[in-house]
């Protein structure tokens, strides 16, 4: 069994010496345990952050979809995939009668994905997908006919707001890193307009694709972006904080930005945070959901595939520099 630990805390941008490959024999199943094999390891953006808050030398953190290889608990039969919170590693033994004490869901069985891949159980019928769904359905309310703005909107969350703002009837504004994330959002996943933030000014864009206002902000990034779409968002306008990746490897204290606070005051703005960790009890039904309108055409979903479980640091460090269309995935 191979694992990553993380060996040193992130300083800036993750280097490949801050994570290191170690090997562990496993013991015996016991009573009520499963021996899980994982074939799909997630890496995120939340990695970035609570790795400052972990040891060095404890496990990198993160979601698999893992298949059930041996088990001694007829709830979770041989052959049947969960998707956990193993983090990085190849197996792992899981106690299903162990209490869960971590912020993250307790393993749970996928439901049938049908002819759709396992790896989506990580990205929209996953974590990323049900962020994306009461994320933005919740706290944003949309209404048809509005507009909305999402940044990250190339990445796994972001991707899927978009799409589900076209399905409620929304009018979609999306801003992303590279000029073909950008033709990507326009041509394939149909949004109404969107742009290169590191080539356009927001606030030019904002001026000519919302010349109304904005109603919906799924904000992904925060900081310097995000006020330039706080300063345009119409009276009783909705912003979901999902995210604040502006700031994970430059490290909150460094971003400095004007107040957004007038503008949420004279426009009686809601801001809401959303943790997705916090709705464990109703992950299934966002993935049903989803997962429906993906079968009925009208979510497409994207991966960008690394091969092999020793690559994992370098697929972690591409997604934060924005390598990664729709969600980043290890391929174990
Ligand atoms: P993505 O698939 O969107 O990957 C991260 C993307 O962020 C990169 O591809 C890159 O795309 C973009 N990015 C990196 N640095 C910056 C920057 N400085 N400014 C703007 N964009 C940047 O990841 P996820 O979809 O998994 O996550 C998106 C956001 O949602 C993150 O902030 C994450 O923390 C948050 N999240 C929050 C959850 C919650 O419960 N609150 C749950 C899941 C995710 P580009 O090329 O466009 O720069």
């Amino acid at each position: 069994t191979k694992k990553y630990i993380l060996a040193k805390h992130f300083i800036g941008e993750p280097k490949l010496t801050d994570f290191k490959l170690v090997e562990e024999e496993l013991p015996k199943l016991e009573e009520g345990e499963i021996l899980c094999e994982s074939l799909w390891l997630s890496v995120d953006p939340y990695m970035r952050k609570y790795t400052d808050f972990q040891m060095e030398g404890t496990v990198m953190p993160g979601g698999v979809v893992a298949r059930i290889a041996e088990s001694r608990d007829p709830e979770f039969p041989k052959g049947r995939y969960v998707a956990a919170y193993f983090g990085w590693r190849t197996r792992t033994i899981y106690n299903t009668r162990e209490e869960n004490k971590s912020i993250y869901p307790k393993p749970y069985l996928l439901p049938d994905f049908g002819d759709l891949p396992l790896s989506l159980g990580l990205g929209v019928l996953g974590m990323p997908g049900i962020t994306a769904n009461f994320g933005f359905l919740e706290v944003c309310e949309p209404q048809p006919g509005e507009t909305v703005v999402v940044n990250g909107a190339a990445g796994a969350v972001g991707s899927i707001v978009g799409q589900i703002a076209k399905i409620v009837g929304c009018r979609v504004i999306g801003f992303a890193g590279s000029d073909a994330k950008v033709k990507w959002l326009k041509e394939k996943l149909r949004f109404d307009a969107a742009y290169n933030y590191k080539t356009t000014k927001i606030s030019d864009a904002l001026r000519e694709a919302a010349p109304k206002g904005v109603d919906c902000f799924f904000d992904n990034v925060g900081g310097a972006f995000s006020n330039e779409v706080f300063r345009r968002m119409n009276t009783k306008g909705r912003v979901c904080v999902c995210g604040a990746i502006a700031g994970y490897n430059a490290g909150f204290e460094n971003v400095l930005v004007p107040m957004v606070q007038p503008y949420i005051l004279s426009k009686e703005l809601k801001v809401q945070g959303f943790i997705v960790w916090n709705h464990a009890s109703r992950w299934l039904q966002a993935i049903q959901e989803n997962m429906r309108w993906i079968n009925e055409g009208k979510i497409v979903s994207e991966e960008t595939i690394t091969e092999g479980f020793e690559n994992a640091p370098k697929a972690f460090i591409g997604m934060l520099r924005g390598d990664n269309i729709g969600k980043a995935v290890v391929q174990i």
